[in-house]
């Protein structure tokens, strides 16, 4: 073991107000041709405002290459980039996001918090995304502008996804894009720190990629977010080992990967192996309409099914936009072939000349939206098509895990409308995107690296996947576990340091088009009237005299039941009108805000000692 293993960064280092260039170096920065005032335009039109964080990255030295996870918390894997540093130069690794959940208290989703990287914006030129899976793009729309819109490198299939989302957002036109195509033997340099080159891995999107980076400190990194090792796939090759096997004998420094399925022993399934399944279901449902429920990003289970279309001559139709914007751009770029007509836009006119028996309706059923289009069906209020009896759903997705209840939550209310009902538990209609145990054991020992860190998913899968690299030849303290405001600097002689400072990572949510971090007024606000009552107080009164004039109103929610409801609200009145009267007398020239104040803590804490109930508060003076 290096006895050096991770020492800590000098605080000499880090506690100056340092930034990414090293002092006494005369090497120029990098004049990037921005327009900071369009930006600047665009972000105020978006609303868009990540927090201002007083932080300065400790200063980095010469040769050193910084790793830095941009996670939150470790226990949510969602909302992931990963940041890498040699010199100035920062490179971003994919752009994560987390779809909403109920502690985000009716947020729409969160995203990682960049917040301490936007005075280094002008650093960060280039960003690589993997794959194109919602969570991994969804959020680019925030994270472009506000870093300048560093050049986005990806693979064909993503770009072009990227774009049409982008499209949307009216961010297109400023975007820059590089297309990466992982078949070449090439290596590409950006700026002047960052060589890297590609590898093709297996995922559930077709064009999924591995990333190889080198830098002129000798530091060798590999990373494969989202992969799976798939010997049979439907549109794609199967993941590219030799290549794979060829970066290893660069020795590789660091190697990042996916963690998701670490608890899984032997192989996730082959693609094949459910095409086979999907196969004998359409080819003996002859009287029944199908509906086959996937990710809009599936493209190759698409495809599977409409090889079946049109061996039993059945007609497919897309329900969602999604999906219809998703299977047109693999269409147009030939990873889907169809045969003319056989697949088809949801819409009456489409669907009324086909026989229900011969219709394969393929729709989304993604977990988090509330409003896909499977939950309009089962609760008819979608346009065109309503859930009948022996309609028979095919749930070929799987369960994204803590969102097994709203999965049920739809499956019983499709039960009620006496569907049909098959998922991968009665029938095996879907396979796992992500390694299994072997198949993480084969990517380690291909890329045989010197440290190994675990990514994506709680803890315990990660430690889970520590468990498996230590099975095989890897030492302990080369595995690292990290957290999400850890500084991690390689240096080439193999030593790592692990910098005492934390980056600022917060946990930051999406409300609409506004950004807002969780202790957020809003937010406490709304988790205060989640968790307690509501007491409004309505005082009328001269705004000469400052009397009150009128009997005062009050409305509560949720405080008390029927048969109190008299008693409570007397007392109330009482309280709140002599904490009025006593202050005004009291302090006859008190400012309205401390007022109020006063009224709100007052009653707060007669609440609590009468009823033993907590309520937020809310005292309105109208001045008459
Ligand atoms: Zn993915």
């Amino acid at each position: 073991m290096d006895k050096n293993f991770l020492e800590e960064l000098d605080n000499e280092l880090s506690n100056s107000n340092s930034n990414l260039i090293p002092k006494n170096t005369k090497k120029s920065v990098i004049n990037i041709n921005n327009n900071q005032q369009f930006f600047s335009d665009t972000l105020n039109k978006n609303n868009l405002n990540f927090p201002q964080v007083k932080f300065y990255l400790p200063t980095i030295r010469d040769k050193y290459t910084r790793f830095i996870p941009i996670w939150w918390n470790n226990e949510t894997g969602w909302k992931n980039m990963n940041m890498f540093q040699y010199w100035e130069e920062i490179l971003l690794l994919d752009c994560w996001l987390q779809f909403a959940e109920l502690e985000m208290l009716w947020a729409n989703y969160s995203i990682p918090d960049i917040s301490f990287l936007i005075p280094y914006k002008k650093n960060i030129v280039w960003i690589i995304i993997t794959h194109a899976h919602l969570d991994h793009i969804w959020a680019l729309k925030h994270i472009l502008p506000a870093l300048w819109m560093p050049t986005i490198y990806s693979s064909k299939l993503t770009l072009w996804i990227i774009k049409k989302h982008l499209e949307e957002y009216n961010l297109l036109k400023d975007a820059k894009f590089t297309e990466i195509d992982s078949s070449k033997e090439e290596i590409i340099t950006i700026w002047n720190s960052f060589k890297c080159d590609f590898f093709w891995v297996n995922h559930s999107v077709p064009d999924s990629l591995g990333v190889y980076i080198e830098t002129p400190g000798w530091t060798k990194i590999m990373h494969t977010w989202d992969f799976k090792i798939d010997l049979a796939p439907e549109i794609d090759k199967p993941a590219d080992l030799s290549k794979i096997w060829s970066l290893w004998k660069k020795w590789i420094t660091l190697f990042l990967s996916d963690s998701t399925w670490s608890t899984r022993k032997w192989f996730s399934t082959s693609e094949k192996e459910i095409w086979m399944n999907l196969e004998k279901i359409i080819s003996t449902h002859n009287n029944w309409r199908l509906i086959i429920t996937l990710f809009s990003s599936w493209i190759s289970r698409v495809q599977q099914i409409i090889n079946a279309c049109e061996i039993y001559d059945k007609y497919i139709f897309l329900s969602w936009k999604s999906l219809v914007d998703n299977v047109n751009i693999s269409k147009e770029l030939w990873y889907l072939k169809s045969k003319t007509g056989r697949i088809r836009k949801m819409s009456p006119k489409n669907t009324d000349w086909i026989p229900l028996e011969k219709q394969i309706i393929i729709t989304t059923w993604s977990q988090w939206e509330e409003f896909s289009a499977l939950t309009r069906m089962a609760e008819w209020k979608h346009n065109t098509i309503e859930i009948i009896p022996w309609d028979t759903i095919i749930f070929s997705s799987s369960v994204v895990p803590w969102n097994e209840k709203s999965v049920y939550w739809i499956i019983n209310k499709l039960i009620k409308l006496w569907a049909n009902i098959i998922t991968k538990d009665n029938w095996e209609v879907h396979t796992w995107w992500h390694a299994f145990q072997e198949e993480q054991k084969i990517m380690l020992n291909l890329v045989s690296p010197s440290y190994f860190v675990p990514v994506y998913w709680d803890l315990y899968f990660r430690h889970v996947h520590k468990k498996t690299a230590l099975s095989l030849w890897m030492p302990e303290e080369n595995v690292l576990l990290l957290d999400n405001w850890n500084i991690i600097d390689f240096w080439p002689d193999w030593k790592v340091f692990r910098s005492k400072i934390k980056v600022p990572i917060q946990d930051l949510i999406i409300d609409w088009n506004w950004i807002w971090t969780t202790n957020s007024h809003v937010i406490q606000a709304r988790e205060k009237m989640m968790n307690s009552w509501v007491v409004v107080v309505l005082y009328k009164v001269d705004s000469k005299t400052r009397a009150i004039i009128d009997s005062l109103k009050i409305e509560t929610r949720w405080l008390v039941y029927l048969d109190e409801v008299r008693t409570i609200h007397k007392l109330i009145i009482k309280k709140v009108k002599s904490t009025y009267e006593n202050t005004i007398k009291d302090v006859p020239e008190i400012e309205e805000k401390d007022l109020l104040k006063i009224i709100k803590t007052d009653l707060e804490s007669f609440l609590e000692k009468k009823i033993d109930r907590n309520p937020m508060i809310i005292p309105i003076i109208v001045n008459i």
